[in-house]
């Protein structure tokens, strides 16, 4: 499939950084910076600041998402946010499993799958994250431990399901340090996944979902990184606080 046919989709994932107030105030320093986007913009902030960026970015170019989603509807879940909840306010993607939920949460690749669906079942598109540590791709396992990774957080998911899951591949050691992966090594593994979606979906499903690669994409990098026939967009962390850098980052994916 010719990927100009899948919608690129940037989303920038602010982590716990801005108070509602300052949230704001990025917003308004976003909008004219990826106005007259090519592509899909999503931006997700902490829970709280939820609200006042959904107020920023209604009747605009830009959705909104959480960073996270608990797995149950309702109950004694002291300090999780339920889909429903999320929905409800009008956001519309939610990030599970990033690898600082993996590493500091206890996250695992039961409980991404558990939220994954609790996320589309809410009507929210999930963007899952997988990525290898360093050590594991020292050790010549990246492609097995993704594909792993990957089929977990999808199991029991059918191939309608699909339409809304982006997969989000995020280096671990990629991830904050500066040290992006090459092109080549975001394609190879981005493919790779594809692939797994092929044996699991057929093509022409597997053709139709989004992969991001993330992991310090920046204004310089984001072109080359984007023009790979396997990487359909791109999930952003520090790049994502920086009006200037994210609208570049939004300009490239929409060429
Ligand atoms: C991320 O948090 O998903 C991420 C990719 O962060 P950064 O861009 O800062 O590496």
């Amino acid at each position: 499939m010719d990927k100009n046919k899948r919608r690129a989709v940037i989303a920038g994932n602010w982590k716990m950084n801005k108070t509602p107030a300052e949230a704001a105030a990025l917003m308004d320093a976003l909008l004219p910076a990826v106005a007259g986007a090519g592509c899909d913009v999503v931006v997700c902030p902490p829970f709280v600041a939820l609200p006042a960026v959904l107020d920023k970015a209604r009747g605009s170019a830009i959705a909104v998402g959480a960073q996270n989603v608990h797995f149950e509807k309702s109950g004694a879940y002291t300090g999780e946010i339920a889909a429903d909840m999320l929905a409800e306010l009008g956001v519309r993607y939610a990030i599970v499993g990033h690898s600082e939920r993996r590493q500091y949460f206890g996250e695992t690749d039961e409980t991404v799958n558990k939220r994954a669906r609790a996320a589309v079942d809410a009507g929210l598109c999930a963007i899952i994250c997988v990525g290898e540590n360093l050590a594991q791709r020292e050790q010549g396992v990246t492609e097995d431990l993704i594909r792993l990774q990957t089929r977990v957080a999808l199991g029991g998911f059918t191939a309608e399901d699909l339409k809304k899951v982006i997969i989000a591949y995020e280096p671990v050691w990629a991830i904050g340090t500066g040290r992006t992966a090459t092109a080549a090594q975001a394609e190879e593994v981005c493919a790779a996944i594809r692939m797994l979606l092929a044996e699991l979906y057929g093509q022409k499903v597997a053709d139709g979902v989004s992969i991001q690669y993330g992991g310090s994409m920046n204004a310089e990098n984001a072109a080359e990184l984007l023009a790979q026939p396997n990487v359909d967009g791109g999930l952003i962390g520090g790049a994502s606080l920086k009006p200037a850098d994210f609208g570049a980052i939004v300009k490239a994916a929409g060429v």
